[in-house]
């Protein structure tokens, strides 16, 4: 698929279209969307914007790339003014009093914001069904969940309701969603762009990230998000990726995927057979594959949730009712505390906590949570040891199709599970890429630490080899 954000400048520029007509067609679009993506539409502003936006190019001034072009977020995002709501009754009424500084660059850059979307709450989950706004319907076949945690935005962009969209990835929110729509998702390598604003689900995996129809317009997104923000200590100044850059892919020489993944009963035997199928026309342009050995799904699953939890635990005792959300009075504060979070958090994060705090409490925590942290080490040096032999490691996105809407609610493990191939990286903060080939839900392209450039190009060369 071409850029869209180019054709749409080139569109703007050329007068065939008007900014006003063009946010107010998609605005239309995701009003009367019947998939669930939206949480709030913010029509005013985004028709404001796009008037300045006309009022410049009729005035005969030139517009940056990404002015005018509409987009959507997340509804974990503080944008300044706008409900955030973190899709759960706890924050349905909070209004964010800043704006995210992924979110500022954007609009530092002229991209207009159209919609607050739709998410599992507080980025629990792998469906977005765990939503106060109705569960997110796939984009292909609305019976279908919509992925998650950032489904409401892949959703989006596959319908074209957005010309892209911000989703988060703590363990997989980006690429998965974007797996089951087939589109493109990027999760950066971990401090590439500040996490400042975002609502924090578990801050030592949590990543920004764009979802998007091309890998152009990916790369245009992450070069407007990416830089250093006093605000996030743990960000890095990442340098600029060019359009050039990423079309010259010869320096990938080897390519690796993890065997057990692949050699097991629990995958499905159609993402098998095209995942190794995409391996085969990868060996005949002359690159080699390397079969790696890594850690069994279930390691991996439990390392991810136990540090995960134990996160979320610490990061959401915040919600109290008292400086938050919607709180409900009890008899005496305990009670407040206690009937506030009980009554306003899904069944989902409250088993988060609960188990969060179970790994964090004395008796338990070297037992369960310092394990869970020395196994992340092992992981990292595991993938520091890969990077020495290859330059890439391509894995399926998910072992499995997307289910039914209501089937992931009825077994928490079973959507636990499902998200075995891409925790692994988030441990490991590395960059990873969906792209809508290869696999029914896509295939993931990985690189080592700050590498996010060698994985654009080698989403590139995929352009023509499956
Ligand atoms: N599905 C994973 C979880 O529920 C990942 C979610 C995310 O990346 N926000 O934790």
């Amino acid at each position: 698929m071409e850029s869209q954000i180019h054709k749409i400048h080139q569109q703007l520029m050329d007068k065939e279209i008007t900014c006003t007509e063009l946010v107010q067609e998609k605005l239309n679009l995701l009003k009367a969307n019947t998939n669930n993506t939206v949480n709030s539409l913010l029509d005013k502003q985004a028709l404001k914007l796009a008037a300045n936006v006309d009022a410049k190019i009729s005035n005969g001034e030139t517009i940056d790339l990404l002015e005018g072009i509409p987009f959507g977020i997340k509804d974990v995002y503080m944008v300044q003014g706008t409900y955030t709501t973190a899709s759960s009754n706890l924050l349905k009424k909070y209004k964010s009093p800043y704006t995210a500084t992924a979110i500022q660059n954007l609009l530092d850059a002229g991209a207009i914001p159209l919609v607050k979307e739709n998410c599992d709450s507080f980025g629990h989950g792998s469906s977005s069904e765990n939503t106060i706004f109705g569960a997110v319907k796939n984009a292909i076949n609305a019976n279908l969940v919509g992925g998650g945690s950032s489904g409401g935005s892949a959703v989006n962009v596959a319908k074209d309701y957005t010309v892209f969209s911000i989703g988060g990835d703590t363990g997989g929110s980006i690429r998965q969603p974007a797996g089951y729509n087939n589109v493109f998702g990027l999760k950066p390598t971990y401090g590439r762009i500040s996490r400042y604003g975002i609502m924090a689900y578990a801050s030592s995996t949590d990543c920004v990230g764009p979802i998007a129809k091309s890998i152009e317009d990916i790369r245009i997104v992450l070069n407007a998000m990416s830089g250093k923000d006093i605000k996030d200590q743990t960000t890095y100044q990442a340098e600029n990726i060019s359009q050039e850059n990423i079309l010259n892919s010869d320096e990938i020489k080897t390519v690796g995927y993890f065997k057990n993944f692949i050699n097991t009963d629990a995958i499905d035997n159609e993402i098998k057979a095209d995942f190794l199928v995409s391996i085969e026309k990868i060996k005949a342009k002359g690159i080699k594959v390397k079969e790696l050995d890594f850690f069994e799904s279930d390691a991996l699953v439990s390392t991810y949730y136990t540090l995960a939890m134990a996160e979320t635990a610490s990061n959401l005792s915040r919600l109290d009712g008292t400086n938050y959300g919607n709180r409900i009075e009890g008899k005496n504060l305990k009670d407040t505390y206690s009937i506030t979070r009980s009554e306003n958090f899904s069944e989902e994060t409250k088993r988060r906590i609960v188990g969060g705090n179970q790994v964090l409490s004395q008796g338990f925590s070297d037992e369960i949570y310092l394990k869970g942290l020395n196994l992340r080490d092992q992981i990292s040096d595991n993938f520091e040891k890969d990077f020495k032999e290859v330059d890439i490691i391509l894995s399926p996105v998910t072992p499995n199709t997307p289910p039914k809407i209501g089937d992931s609610l009825k077994d928490p493990l079973a959507m636990y599970l499902s998200d075995a191939y891409t925790v692994g990286f988030s441990l490991g903060q590395l960059p990873t890429l969906t792209i809508p080939k290869g696999t029914a839900t896509g295939l993931q392209i990985t690189a080592a630490k700050n590498n996010d450039e060698l994985v654009l190009k080698f989403a590139n060369f995929l352009k023509d080899t499956i």
